[in-house]
């Protein structure tokens, strides 16, 4: 079969539509189109902001290792833009994976304070959301909440890396929603 210009350009119109995330339906028609669509500066940079999200490496216990298995080859949280900083003064997103005891919390305010704004933060798992399995205990805080303010809760003993990535995809509309002027949560 002799391949001309003309199959190539058939074949690139079989291709599946792609969909701009954080775009609406309107806007993506308008792109499909070529048109041209107009927004506000805030709304482009939340729409670069959600997705290049850097989180800082940095793992308490064994939600930690949910954490590992998500960015690693299978869940590739790469294709997102996610990729993990190993500096605070590079991250701007901060997944709280594990337990955090009382002499650990200023630590982890101190990684907080050095990161960029605007930053987030992900308390993964029972532990860091209110204490988990541990919240009887003299020497764990009841809940990163106390130290730091929390965006996304992701439930779970541990989450499993799908419930860590459906937490991030939260987080990324959160981003762009609040970019549209739109509040997301209580202050
Ligand atoms: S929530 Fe469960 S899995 Fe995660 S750090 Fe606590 S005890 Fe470990």
């Amino acid at each position: 079969m002799e391949l001309t210009h003309t199959n190539g350009l058939n074949r690139l119109q079989e291709l599946p539509v792609l969909e701009y995330e954080g775009l609406s339906a309107e806007e993506n028609l308008e792109l499909r189109r070529g048109g041209v669509v107009v927004n506000s500066l805030e709304v482009v940079k939340g729409w670069a902001r959600s997705n290049s999200m850097w989180p800082l490496t940095f793992g308490l216990a064994c939600c930690a290792i949910e954490m590992m298995a998500t960015g690693a080859a299978r869940y590739d949280l790469d294709r997102f833009g996610i990729m993990f900083r190993a500096s605070p003064r590079q991250s701007d997103v901060m997944i709280v994976a594990g337990t955090v005891t009382k002499k650990m919390a200023p630590l982890l305010r101190r990684l907080y304070d050095q990161m960029a704004e605007p930053k987030w933060v992900i308390a993964m798992g029972a532990c860091a959301t209110a204490g988990g399995p541990y919240v009887k205990s003299y020497a764990v805080l009841k809940g990163v909440d106390q130290v730091v303010p929390v965006d996304v809760y992701i439930p779970g003993c541990p989450p499993s890396p799908p419930a860590l990535l459906y937490g991030l995809n939260m987080l990324q509309e959160k981003i762009r929603m609040e970019a549209r002027g739109k509040r997301v949560t209580q202050a």
